[in-house]
């Protein structure tokens, strides 16, 4: 289980406190943001021999792409084939595989990103063959809701998807990570197979 603190709106003094506990893997929503972190916080983990992982959750935009394969390990929120073409370009210009995750959009809300459960496997069949890509696995974001239990059928949905690409065999290697899960649904996801979750205000408390 991989703990992706998200630290969209929190100042670095702050990341430091969680680095220090121990957290390494750093979700931010926005190219410029991180790229503000990017060095310092880095910096600062070089400092404790240690290497933080980079992990893009919010919706990139083709123009960005450039920036994202540099700053990003993972980019979980690929959500179209014509975005997966420009970072397979630009990855291909540093020399770079670059790790991403295809963005599901399990409820179907209009206002959401990403693939239509039923287009799922299409996507990442034509994802997967771009050279300079590497799919690792599929990524939701569950409507807000009253209560965790109502969100259960989202993740399982997610779940289910991931096990029919495998059992197609989309891609040359097995999918295996789950992103999905945040504070208020985490548990949920977790019990629904999540191998990765993104906590923002469960970690740093509530946004301002
Ligand atoms: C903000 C955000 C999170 C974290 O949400 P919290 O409710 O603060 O845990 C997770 N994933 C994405 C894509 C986000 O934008």
């Amino acid at each position: 289980m991989t703990l992706v603190s998200v630290t969209k709106g929190v100042a670095v003094g702050r990341i430091r406190e969680v680095i220090d506990a121990g957290l390494a893997h750093i979700g931010e929503n926005r190219i410029q943001e991180a790229q503000g972190k990017f060095g310092v916080l880095n910096e600062y983990a070089r400092t404790l021999n240690r290497r933080l992982t980079w992990h893009l959750i919010g919706h990139l935009q083709t123009n960005k792409a450039k920036d994202a394969v540099v700053l990003f390990d993972l980019i979980h929120s690929v959500d179209s084939v014509r975005v997966a073409s420009a970072i397979d370009a630009q990855a291909a210009k540093i020399g770079k595989v670059q790790d991403v995750l295809v963005e599901v959009n399990v409820s179907a809300e209009k206002t959401k990103f990403g693939f239509q459960p039923s287009e799922t496997a299409a996507a990442v069949g034509e994802i997967a063959v771009l050279k300079n890509i590497r799919v690792l696995g599929l990524m939701t974001m569950a409507p807000e809701t009253d209560g965790p239990e109502n969100v259960r059928p989202y993740f399982r949905r997610l779940r289910e998807l991931m096990d029919e690409c495998n059992a197609l065999r989309i891609t040359s290697q097995e999918l295996r990570v789950l992103s999905m899960g945040m504070t208020a649904d985490f548990r949920v996801a977790v019990e629904e197979g999540a191998t990765m979750v993104r906590i923002g205000r469960g970690i740093f408390g509530e946004r301002h």
